[in-house]
C-alpha cells in the first residue's frame, strides 16, 4: 500500500475527529475500547483527600492488587473526585501527581524515633510509637493542667499541649478530634484544611 504524506495526515485527522474507520483502512474501534477497559479495569476505588494543601481537594485513588499472597497493592491512577463540592473532579498539577508520593521508593512506612540527644533516627513499630505518645501526652497534661486562673475562676484547661490537624483530616475527623481534645482540656488547636 502506497501512502502519501497527504493520506497520512488525512487519516490522522479523521481518527482524531472520532471516525473509527480511518482513511488508512484500519478499524480503530476495538483499540479504543481496549484502552478504555484496561486503564482501571479490576482496580478498587478509594475516596481520599489530596495531602498537599489547605484546599483539600477530593480524590479517587485506584488500587490494583489485593495485598494477599503473590500480590502487591499499588496505586495505578489518581484523579479528582467529581462528587467533591470542593474541586468537582479537578486537580491542580501538584495534586494530579500525588500518585508519585504514594508510590515513591523513598516513602517511609514506619514511625521514626530520635531519642533526646541522639543524632540518629530509628524505626519503631506503631504499638511502641502510640504507647510513647500516650505517655508523653499524659505527663504533659498532668504537668500543665490549670484548674483555676489567677482570679480563682475554674477554667480546667491544659496549657502545655497544642494540636494541629493535617490536610487529609476531613470535617468529620476534625469534629471528633476537637471533641476529644476539648474533653481533655486542650485549648490550643488548629487545622490546616477546611474541608
Ligand atoms: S489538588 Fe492542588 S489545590 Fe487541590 S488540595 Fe491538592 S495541591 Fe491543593
Amino acid at each position: 500500500m502506497t501512502l502519501s504524506r497527504r493520506d497520512l495526515l488525512k487519516g490522522t485527522a479523521l481518527a482524531a475527529g472520532g471516525t473509527f474507520v480511518s482513511a488508512l483502512g484500519f478499524d480503530l474501534k476495538p483499540a479504543y475500547a481496549q484502552s478504555r477497559e484496561l486503564k482501571i479495569s479490576g482496580a478498587r476505588e478509594y475516596k481520599t483527600v489530596c495531602p498537599y494543601c489547605a484546599v483539600g481537594c477530593g480524590t479517587i485513588a485506584y488500587v490494583h492488587g489485593s495485598g494477599g499472597l503473590n500480590t502487591t497493592r499499588s496505586v495505578i491512577h489518581v484523579e479528582g473526585d467529581p462528587d467533591s463540592p470542593i474541586n468537582g473532579g479537578t486537580l491542580c498539577p501538584k495534586g494530579a501527581s500525588q500518585m508519585q508520593l504514594a508510590m515513591s521508593p523513598r516513602l517511609e512506612h514506619t514511625p521514626k524515633y530520635r531519642a533526646a540527644g541522639s543524632t540518629e533516627w530509628e524505626d519503631v513499630d506503631w504499638e511502641w510509637a502510640m504507647s510513647w505518645f500516650a505517655r508523653k501526652y499524659k505527663d504533659s497534661r498532668d504537668a500543665t493542667f490549670v484548674e483555676r486562673d489567677a482570679q480563682g475562676r475554674r477554667v480546667n484547661r491544659c496549657e502545655g499541649i497544642g494540636w494541629v490537624g493535617s490536610a487529609t483530616v476531613t470535617n468529620e475527623d476534625a469534629y471528633l478530634i476537637t471533641k476529644t481534645q476539648r474533653a481533655l482540656g486542650i485549648v490550643f488547636m488548629d487545622h490546616q484544611a477546611r474541608i
